[in-house]
């Protein structure tokens, strides 16, 4: 089940941090990391400072966009220390993150994400995501160093696992509760500005409209049959 949890670091600046990343994962038992973009991979310090866990380094996937690192996955988790403007569902609490995060995970991958150094996250890999969590920290001085703030969400994700339900409970999950992918979520955005044009509610692509219907079915979180309901009206509105 941990196999279905994917770090994944976006534009990472010091190579040092993606192998002290890589063990704080491994020291949780945590293997799957994806790198996107990172400016200096391959490299030597990143292979010295994973002490370790260079087999968590040498099988990282580099990609080089966000949405590929995550398109599978049922829930992505940004973690952020400040809250942006998209209105995410947010967990303030990185405990009840990890609990749900595991839930989800016994099924389907899911993932956690990771921002830049000097600048974090940016609003468009935010809108990647299905969900945010802060680690709770100094209000003066809450930024944690990259590979820090790694180390407490891996180490909340291996808790809520060591303490998860009986494995009894995690085969009863429903199949219609099972979370869509982030690529059918999109798959079904796009169909729905595409309708939305097609039947003249919309004259031209409208950004602000597409947004916040994005963060309506973000608070939402339909199930993939309730997509597939919606899509299946859609398609009969407008055959696509
Ligand atoms: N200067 C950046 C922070 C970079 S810290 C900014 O202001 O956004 C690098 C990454 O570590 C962040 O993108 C985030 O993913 C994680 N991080 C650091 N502190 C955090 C906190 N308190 N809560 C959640 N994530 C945090």
């Amino acid at each position: 089940m941990l196999d279905n949890i994917r770090i994944v670091l976006v534009q990472t600046f010091h190579p040092g941090n993606i192998g002290q990343a890589a063990r704080a994962m491994k020291t949780m038992g945590l293997t799957n990391l994806v790198l996107v973009n990172p400016r200096c991979f391959p490299d030597a310090e990143a292979t010295r400072l994973a002490a370790g866990a260079e087999d968590v380094v040498e099988s990282a996937r580099v990609v080089s966009d966000l949405k590929d690192a995550v398109a599978d996955c049922v829930q992505v988790v940004g973690a952020s220390a400040r809250l942006r403007s998209m209105p995410l569902p947010h967990y303030a609490e990185p405990e009840d993150m990890a609990r749900e995060v595991t839930h989800n995970a016994a099924h389907d991958p899911v993932a956690l994400v990771f921002g830049r150094e000097r600048s974090g996250l940016t609003n468009d890999e935010i809108n990647c995501c299905s969900h945010q969590v802060s680690i709770p920290a100094n209000p003066e001085y809450g930024i944690l160093n990259l590979s820090q703030a790694v180390q407490v969400l891996a180490y909340e994700v291996f808790r809520a696992w060591r303490h998860r339900p009986d494995s009894s409970f995690q085969h009863q999950t429903p199949s219609n509760g099972r979370p869509p992918t982030r690529e059918q979520l999109e798959h079904f955005h796009a169909h729905l500005q595409q309708v939305m044009q097609e039947s003249g509610f919309l004259t031209q692509p409208h950004a602000r409209t597409e947004a916040q219907l994005q963060a309506l079915f973000a608070r939402a979180q339909p199930s993939r049959r309730e997509l597939s309901l919606l899509r299946g009206f859609l398609s009969a509105v407008a055959p696509k």
